[in-house]
């Protein structure tokens, strides 16, 4: 009988990569993949431990696995268990715990285990993880744009921030891997490809070469099918020249940088232990701009640090304002277990729903001033393969990270189509026509 195997995926763009490459090991050996809502034989939950939040959905979601197919095998892997295995092999309704690494052999032990055979479950510390292990993508769920991870791990330690005990040190993707799989993905019709990572720009710095990113983004201009790239997030004090030359001198790399601000007070900066200042920040924005015309700027802020005061939220509101982001994304402060910033004295937790709301109203703007700079202007937009729900149009992301929406047949799914950027729909959507 054919085994059913059902996978669910928590947090970032890297987890989604590794689910997908996981799920292609299940096929080749024959398994059928179904929703997670349906029946299965086994249920693997790519876990996430960035928040508290994070980590209690992850359990909610196994325990509901095992009472919905109380005979199946239900595993946890990724950053929750790297970070918290005892926590998690406490949970009665799991049967397989593995951390971050290892994950190609999910199903080796997985098939041991249902023979009945005993598995060593033992997670590695963080710091013994060494190697990059290589997860390939071979077919996908989605082929308008994929997510290639080049980089595991962080060596930053900012001081929020849980990933570093849960991904380990960094360790970089060979270069000819990178560049084979990107090539097979085109071939499969894939027009964007998203460089991802845990810390992206650390890309390289492992074997010291602080150039290793914008190497291989140089490599991938040689690919001909090769549409669009995109960078998933990157720190402003990693992007060198070479880089800043690439995105404005190839088309193919997208106007479009997400640098993550955090916080717009040096004071906040430094309790957080980011690397950069203000002025310093500013400085990389403005020859970002200088050199790349019409870049779009995104940016992630945390408000509510511990420390955060009405002066230093005020200063971040001035700076956001100032440096016109193209969207923020605003992630309310909550203290995460394990971290240095934890056993800080914490903010009342209205406080920072107050700012998180006054943030979000200032982002609402920002995004609208941007839309309304390309009004009139033609875009080249790559259709996806989901219509917008709410009105039933085709949805787009032109290389600049606007959201268009415009009304066109199914056959234009996953095609870049020229069109003129019509009017303001919402602070989310421009709406477009295309250009017969
Ligand atoms: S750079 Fe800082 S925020 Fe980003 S993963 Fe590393 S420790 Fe976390």
């Amino acid at each position: 009988m054919i085994k059913k195997a059902a996978f669910y995926t928590l947090g970032c763009k890297v987890n989604q990569y590794e689910t997908e490459a996981v799920i292609d090991i299940f096929l080749d050996s024959g398994y059928q993949i179904v929703d997670f809502s349906e029946e299965a034989d086994v249920y693997i939950v790519n876990s996430c431990t960035v928040t508290n939040e994070a980590a209690r959905k992850t359990r909610q979601i196994a325990r509901r696995a095992k009472r919905r197919s109380p005979g199946s095998l239900v595993a946890i892997v990724g950053c929750y268990t790297q970070a918290f295995p005892d926590e998690v092999s406490e949970i009665e309704e799991i049967d397989l715990v593995m951390g971050s690494n290892n994950k190609a052999k999910i199903l080796d032990k997985t098939e041991e285990m249902l023979a009945g055979r005993d598995v060593d479950t033992k997670v590695k510390e963080y710091k013994q993880l060494r190697d990059y292990e290589d997860l390939n993508l071979k077919r996908l769920s989605n082929t308008t744009r994929a997510n290639v991870k080049i980089e595991d791990g962080c060596n930053q330690f900012c001081s929020y921030c849980i990933i570093p005990y849960a991904r380990g040190p960094v360790r970089s993707r060979k270069k000819e891997d990178i560049v084979a799989e990107v090539k097979k993905l085109t071939k499969q019709g894939v027009k964007e490809i998203i460089l991802t990572g845990t810390h992206l720009g650390a890309y390289g710095s492992e074997k010291g070469n602080s150039q290793a990113l914008t190497e291989l983004m140089q490599i991938l201009t040689e690919i001909d099918e090769l549409q669009r790239v995109r960078l998933s997030s990157i720190e402003g004090t990693e992007i060198d020249s070479g880089m800043m030359d690439l995105i404005s001198k190839e088309d193919i790399f997208c106007p479009h940088l997400h640098l993550p601000l955090q916080s717009g007070s040096d004071k906040i900066l430094k309790a957080m232990k980011r690397p950069y200042s203000v002025k310093e920040f500013k400085e990389t924005v403005a020859e970002l701009r200088k050199r790349i015309p019409n870049l779009a700027i995104t940016t992630d802020v945390i408000v509510g640090f511990p420390g955060e005061t009405e002066t230093t939220f005020k200063e971040t509101l001035d700076l956001v304002k100032e440096i016109g982001f193209a969207k923020v994304h605003v992630f309310p402060y909550s203290a995460r277990e394990g971290t240095p910033a934890a056993e800080m004295e914490q903010l009342n937790g209205n406080l920072v729903t107050e700012y998180s709301k006054e943030l979000r109203v200032v982002n609402e703007a920002l995004m609208l001033d941007y839309q309304k700079k390309f009004l009139g202007e033609k875009k080249e937009v790559l259709i996806e393969e989901v219509r917008d729900h709410q009105t039933n149009l085709l949805t787009g992301y032109t290389d600049n990270y606007l959201k268009v929406l415009v009304d066109g047949p199914d056959k234009l799914k996953n095609e870049l189509v020229e069109v003129k950027l019509a009017e303001t729909f919402d602070s989310y959507h421009i709406l477009g026509k295309i250009i017969d």
